[in-house]
């Protein structure tokens, strides 16, 4: 029996310390002999051409690192703009980080931000995790010797978003992470519903609430771009879930429907406003919240970029805030600076979450109060057609994709926590 069938089969952690980790794994690739697939102007730079599937070498494991036997990941943005190879190729991210640890600089990119799995190695400086854990991960791959860590991990200066920044990441049958980016797999969950959480749920979660975010409080107004997407999804549910007003903006009316399922009380098609660069198109989007809530937000959740970020910074209220952390449709932003000034707002830059604020997260999750956003599953070997769908703008919430977990549906532990959340939450945007 191998490494792979016995975690399928639930063998024992002794059975599994036994056998032999591979030599290669099966996974979710870039090529750097494909780094110039696409022209700079092409204008649909398709990322089914350069995701391959197929074997890779598995690396050697660093004694603060765990193998985990990946049993679902999902698709983020990261792993549509490293299949672009936008804004730059995650080739020269891997050969900067290959100059201090040699093992990351390959030929081969293994993609994934997101994993569910089963811990099968552990190093030997690792003391919290075991041999046969349930983990879902956290994307922050930080260095803990650097001091400002114990202060916030994302102000480390050598901070890489793990599966983009790093290799061995979450698409595969096998990945590679820091200890600290381990958290317990709630218990309740599918391994597709809990491998799609942590990047998307936990970034939201320190955009709105963290203490370096915009601190959202009970009441505050929220308006959210991309209200049903990877972020949005969560950053709803946080808002309703702290007392906020949501003002979710979508562009069809089957995201508004689902909108309003989610039990957002405002919803904007943002099909309505031809030209958000245009100062008339920021008026307007100002008097349609007015309109629906009576006042303008307090906060203006931000990821979608230079064709938003005007609007943006124009609707949020006197001492608003903007919090950012992406640039979905272009990273050089025009905004004018009077709103900004005049009205003494905000601009928050932010991104992803430190290990605390993931534990956070993982906190609301497990307790059924933050629910998954899985919209539509894919086997690994269609990884591709995945990341297309999201680069598509064709899917809703978030996009899982099965690794060694032979179907949908399995590795729930805690059915009565499930049938307390209850099917129709879980499954909300399936
Ligand atoms: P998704 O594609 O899942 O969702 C984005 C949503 O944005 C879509 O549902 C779409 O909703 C909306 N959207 C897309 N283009 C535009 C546009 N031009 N104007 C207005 N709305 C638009 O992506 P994610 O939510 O996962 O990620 C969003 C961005 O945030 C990406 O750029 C990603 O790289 C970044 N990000 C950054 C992180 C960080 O830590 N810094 C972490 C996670 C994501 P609709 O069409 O319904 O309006």
């Amino acid at each position: 029996m191998t490494l792979a069938q016995a975690v399928v089969a639930g063998a024992e952690p002794a059975e599994l310390a036994r056998l032999d980790v591979p030599t290669t794994y099966r996974a979710a690739h870039l090529r750097k002999d494909e780094v110039g697939t696409f022209d700079q102007d092409e204008p649909d730079k398709d990322v089914r051409r350069t995701l391959h599937v197929g074997e890779v070498p598995m690396p050697e494991l660093a004694a603060d690192e765990v193998l985990i036997a990946v049993m679902a990941s999902a698709i983020n943005y990261n792993t549509v703009w490293s299949a672009m190879f936008e804004p730059i190729p995650t080739f020269a991210f891997l050969e900067r980080f290959g100059r201090t640890d040699p093992r990351h600089d390959l030929p081969t990119h293994v993609l994934g931000s997101d994993a569910a799995g089963v811990v099968v190695r552990t190093g030997g400086a690792v003391r919290r995790w075991r041999v046969g854990d349930r983990v879902v991960t956290s994307p922050a791959y930080v260095d803990g010797e650097d001091p400002v860590v114990q202060h916030d991990g994302m102000l480390a200066a050598d901070l890489r978003a793990w599966g983009f920044e790093t290799n061995f990441g979450g698409l595969a049958d096998f990945a590679v992470v820091k200890a600290t980016q381990l958290l317990p797999k709630p218990r309740h969950l599918t391994w597709e519903e809990a491998a799609c959480n942590m990047l998307c749920a936990s970034t939201a979660y320190r955009m709105l609430v963290g203490e370096r975010g915009a601190r959202m409080k009970q009441g505050d107004v929220v308006l959210l771009w991309g209200a049903t997407g990877g972020l949005g999804g969560y950053g709803v549910q946080l808002v309703l879930g702290g007392g906020g007003i949501p003002v979710g903006v979508v562009s069809s009316p089957e995201k508004a429907e689902l909108l309003r399922r989610m039990g957002c009380p405002h919803v904007i098609d943002r099909g309505q406003f031809d030209d958000l660069a245009d100062e008339k198109a920021w008026r307007r989007l100002g008097a349609e919240v007015r309109r629906l809530v009576g006042e303008d937000p307090a906060i203006v959740f931000e990821h979608t970029g230079r064709e938003t970020f005007g609007a943006s910074v124009y609707v949020a209220r006197r001492g608003g805030s903007v919090v950012t952390c992406g640039s979905s449709s272009g990273y050089a932003h025009e905004y004018d600076n009077r709103h900004l000034w005049m009205k003494l707002k905000r601009i928050i830059g932010s991104h992803g979450a430190n290990y605390q604020e993931c534990h956070e997260v993982n906190r609301l999750i497990s307790l059924g109060l933050l629910q998954p956003t899985l919209s539509a599953v894919y086997p690994l070997t269609g990884a591709a057609d995945a990341a297309r769908a999201v680069q598509l703008n064709q899917h809703v919430g978030k996009v899982g994709v099965l690794a060694l977990a032979p179907g949908e549906g399995l590795g729930v532990e805690d059915r009565e926590l499930r049938e307390r959340v209850g099917e129709d939450r879980l499954r909300l945007f399936r």
